[in-house]
């Protein structure tokens, strides 16, 4: 876990959890699946500050430490859909997305 106390951060929205109710939670910006307790997750800046994003909370979202490290400072840039996660596959080594699988998996 990697969370500075002075960085305010968009707030954590509700998730679903099958069967049992609405539960807080925080979503990925990036993958757009949710950031489980146990998986690191950074603030991400959603248009990188050396691509002139801003510093506000408008510009913030939770992200996976492993989608963020895959995204760098790339924009626009998107892991939602099957294809742009085949696209990652050429960018990153195996290990690495073998780890990014598990992470969109949840586990
Ligand atoms: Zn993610």
């Amino acid at each position: 876990m990697s969370r500075r106390r002075s960085v305010p951060g968009p707030q954590p929205v509700l998730v679903p959890v099958a069967g049992r109710g609405w539960f807080p939670g925080m979503m990925c910006g990036i993958c757009c699946e949710f950031i489980r307790p146990w998986q690191p997750y950074n603030i991400d800046h959603e248009v990188p500050m050396s691509r002139g994003g801003r510093r506000g909370k408008i510009n913030k979202q939770y992200a996976h430490q492993l989608c963020n490290s895959v995204k760098g400072d790339r924009y626009p840039f998107s892991l939602r859909t099957p294809e742009e996660r085949e696209a990652v596959r050429a960018l990153v080594q195996p290990a690495t997305y073998c780890k990014l699988q598990r992470v969109w998996a949840g586990g």
